[in-house]
């Protein structure tokens, strides 16, 4: 096994329980530096620390996977696995038929993602160390929980980050059906499993369509970066009066559609539109009630913060510009590089510019199945607030 010994004085996140080595807190490396493997991790004074997976192609040298000499194995990923398991199971039983079971960091798992569509499961492989485990993750989690099928999405920038090739397609089991019923607080969606955004749903943000049912009785609702009618369903089912649903995506927007049918709503009032919200913001003419804007991580990493900051500013000015008064506006950055308070720093420019008085009444995050190791803030990307523009 590799063994890694850090510089001194940079053993003290890995101490705190922090689960990254960055390659420049490294002093030396006993054994193949050139193979992906498992490394255990020693202060400057060759004191045991942790146990990770080592990658030579990624700055985030080591993902941590244990701060106990165990042995990294089928067993160490079934009792993970049990353990995120347990988690859901406890509350989810009559809430969804859908959620993350592994959430990364959030599950003590870096690197891995596992969602669940009723007895579909869903992975990404987001570092090479986890790539190396897959056949023992996929034999685990087979055990664990009962599934019809595992499918890969292993795709996007992590990947290359690590110096990894895409990789989909079916792991275990039979493939997904083109479209997997789900059901979400009663309500029922449409999951592409294959070709839908991220693993097919946003699952991220169900306690957050549960509090906007709970605004719109007799309301009329954008749903603004709509993918495939989340916000939508739930608004018409909280009572709205009209919803708009708005995306830029003809896929999404042709499952909105059949997700407004499947749960009765096909003839209620309002419209699906696809185009580029941000045009659609700045030159739409009406305004609305209530308004869910949830918009794709305009933030990829650090160094995009400063041009996506501009674009949040951007998209909620003019949101709020859209707003009855007393209107809601419920908005989100799913972008991990942006933190909380510098959202609110840009969402409060954004309010002074609209000319608009506006109270912060709910802050929003993430769902139980996407916890946040706590030695890990970093894993916290989820970020809402429900705003009141008062006049
Ligand atoms: N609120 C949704 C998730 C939104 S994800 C839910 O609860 O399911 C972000 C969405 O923004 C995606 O559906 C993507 O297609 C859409 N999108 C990306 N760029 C866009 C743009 N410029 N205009 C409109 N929609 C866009």
């Amino acid at each position: 096994m590799l063994q890694l010994f850090l510089k001194k004085d940079r053993d003290h996140p890995v101490r705190r329980g922090h689960p990254w080595i960055f390659s420049g807190a490294i002093e030396r490396i006993d054994g193949d530096e050139q193979t992906v493997s498992v490394a255990d991790v020693y202060d400057c004074r060759k004191s045991w620390l942790a146990r990770g997976l080592y990658n030579p192609k990624s700055q985030l040298r080591v993902r941590l996977l244990t701060w106990k000499k165990e042995t990294i194995d089928q067993s160490f990923f079934s009792r993970r696995l049990s353990q995120a398991l347990a988690l859901r199971e406890q509350y989810f039983a009559n809430v969804t038929n859908a959620y993350r079971l592994v959430n990364s960091e959030g599950d003590f798992l870096p690197g891995l993602i596992i969602d669940r569509y009723v007895d579909h499961f869903v992975c990404q492989f987001f570092s090479a160390g986890m790539e190396l485990f897959k056949d023992h993750i996929i034999a685990a989690l087979s055990k664990v929980a009962p599934t019809t099928g595992i499918y890969e999405r292993s795709e996007g920038r992590v990947r290359e980050e690590e110096g990894l090739e895409p990789s989909t397609g079916i792991l275990e089991g039979e493939g997904p059906p083109d479209v997997v019923q789900i059901e979400e607080n009663g309500n029922k969606f449409l999951v592409d499993i294959k070709r839908g955004q991220k693993t097919g749903f946003f699952l991220d943000q169900r306690d957050s369509r549960v509090f906007l049912a709970a605004l719109v009785r007799e309301r009329t609702v954008l749903n603004c970066f709509s993918y495939t009618g989340g916000f939508s369903v739930y608004a018409f089912a909280g009572g709205a009066k009209e919803v708009v649903t708005f995306d830029s995506s003809m896929p999404a927007l042709e499952l909105a559609e059949r997700n407004l049918e499947l749960n009765g709503f096909a003839d209620a009032p309002g419209e699906i539109v696809k185009g580029d919200a941000f045009a659609y913001l700045k030159e739409a003419e009406r305004r609305f009630d209530v308004i869910a804007l949830d918009p794709p991580s305009l933030a990829h990493k650090r160094s995009d913060v400063d041009p996506a900051a501009g674009g949040y500013k951007f998209l909620n000015l003019h949101a709020l510009k859209h707003l009855n008064a007393g209107g809601i506006l419920i908005t989100f950055s799913c972008s991990q590089h942006l933190p909380a308070d510098l959202f609110q720093k840009i969402v409060f420019g954004a309010a002074v510019d609209a000319g608009r008085k506006v109270l912060i009444v709910k802050r929003l995050g993430h769902p139980l199945d996407h916890p946040v190791s706590l030695h890990h803030p970093e894993g916290e990307y989820l970020k809402g607030l429900v705003l009141r523009a008062v006049d």
